[in-house]
C-alpha cells in the first residue's frame, strides 16, 4: 500500500476549486506508454499547468498497473526537471466499474479515482459511488461520479444513446454519493466518431462534418442546481482534421472522423467545467506521426525515429489544448 503524497502527487480538491473560481479547466490527458507520458509532462511543465494522467482499465491491461504508477511517479520528479518547481499532477482511474478496481487504485497511490455507475439503476449509482467514497476518502482520494450516459465507445465503455443528465437528479445525487466532482452528459461522445453523418450537418466552404451543439442549458441548469460544484466533461476530443488528413494521405482510412468543436469546450472551461477528458485527439496526433514518418523513410526501424516524431506531434497538441482550449496555462506557483 502506498499513499499518493509519497510519490509527490496531488488530489484534484483545490485544483478543482481554484479552476472554478478562476474560470479555467484542467486537462485529463490518457496516457498507455512511454511517449505519450513525456508528451504530456513536457506540455504541461512549458505552459506551467496542472494536470491529471488519466489511465482507463484498458490501459491498465495495456501497460501493466505497476509500471504506470511507477511512470506516474517519475513524471513528478521529471517536471520538476524540466522547471516546474511545484508540479500539480493527479494519477486518476478513468471509468472504474468496481469498488474494487477503484480499492486497489487507492491502495496503489492514485491520488482520484473515477467510479463510473452511469448504466446502473439510479439507486445503484448511489450506493457504489458512496461505497468508493467512504473508501477513497480515508485516503484522501478525491472521487469522480458520473450520473447520465456518454454516447460512444471508450475501451469497454460502449453506448449506442446517449442520455442527457437530469438537473433535478445532481443535487440529491451528490449529497448522498458524496462525490468530489461529477461527470456529466451534454452531447460530448466517447471516441474518433462522435457523431453518425446524418446527425451533423455539412460546412458548405470546407464539405466538413459539423456536429450538433452541446446542451449548454443542461448545463447551466446543472450550475444553478450546484454552484461551484466541480463538473466533467468526457469525450471531449476535437479530432482535429489536420491529423485525421495525415493519417488518410499515408495509408489510414477515417472517413468522417468527428469531434467536439474548440469553440464549444472553450466556452464550457468557462463555466463550473474544471476537468475535461482528452484521449482521442492524442491517439490521433500520434498516429500521425507514425503513418507520416514511416511512409517517407521506408528504411527506418528504429521505435525511436518515428516516436520522436509522434512525440513531437503530441506536444504540440498538449500545448494548443492548454493554451487555446482549456486556458489552465501559467496557474502554477
Ligand atoms: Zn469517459
Amino acid at each position: 500500500m502506498v499513499n499518493f503524497k509519497e510519490l509527490g502527487l496531488v488530489n484534484t480538491r483545490e485544483m478543482f476549486k481554484k479552476a472554478v473560481d478562476g474560470g479555467y479547466a484542467i486537462p485529463a490527458f490518457n496516457f498507455n506508454n512511454l511517449e505519450q507520458l513525456q508528451a504530456i509532462i513536457t506540455a504541461s511543465s512549458e505552459t506551467k499547468s496542472p494536470v491529471i494522467l488519466q489511465v482507463s482499465k484498458g490501459a491498465r491491461n495495456y501497460a501493466n498497473q505497476t509500471l504506470l504508477r511507477y511512470l506516474a511517479e517519475g513524471a513528478v520528479q521529471y517536471a520538476k526537471e524540466l522547471g516546474c518547481e511545484h508540479p500539480e499532477i493527479v494519477l486518476h482511474l478513468d471509468h472504474g466499474d468496481t469498488f474494487e478496481l477503484c480499492k486497489s487504485c487507492v491502495d496503489m497511490g492514485f491520488s482520484s479515482v473515477m467510479i463510473d455507475g452511469s448504466s446502473l439503476p439510479y439507486e445503484e449509482n448511489i450506493a457504489l459511488t458512496k461505497k468508493v467514497v467512504e473508501y477513497a476518502h480515508q485516503y484522501d482520494v478525491t472521487v469522480e461520479a458520473e450520473l447520465g450516459v456518454l454516447a460512444g465507445v471508450e475501451d469497454d465503455v460502449v453506448a449506442e444513446e446517449s442520455h442527457y443528465t437530469k438537473p433535478e437528479e445532481v443535487i440529491d445525487f451528490s449529497q448522498r454519493s458524496g462525490c468530489d466532482s461529477l461527470a456529466i452528459s451534454i452531447g460530448t461522445s466517447h471516441g474518433a466518431y462522435k457523431f453518425k453523418p446524418e446527425q451533423c450537418t455539412r460546412d458548405p466552404k470546407t464539405g466538413r462534418l459539423v456536429p450538433p451543439p452541446l446542451a449548454f442549458n443542461v448545463l447551466h441548469e446543472i450550475e444553478k442546481k450546484l454552484p461551484g460544484f466541480p463538473i466533467v466533461l468526457h469525450g471531449s476530443s476535437s479530432v482535429p482534421q489536420e491529423y485525421v488528413d495525415i493519417i488518410n494521405k499515408f495509408g489510414g482510412n477515417l472517413p468522417n472522423a468527428v469531434g467536439i468543436p474548440e469553440e464549444q469546450l472553450r466556452e464550457a472551461s468557462k463555466s463550473a467545467v474544471c476537468k475535461i477528458n482528452i484521449d482521442s485527439d492524442s491517439r490521433l496526433a500520434y498516429t500521425a506521426g507514425v503513418r507520416e514518418t514511416l511512409a517517407q523513410h521506408p528504411d527506418y526501424f528504429d521505435p525511436r525515429q518515428y516516436g520522436k516524431v509522434a512525440r513531437n506531434y503530441m506536444i504540440d497538441l498538449y500545448k494548443h489544448k492548454i493554451v487555446d482550449v482549456l486556458g489552465s496555462d501559467n496557474k502554477l506557483a
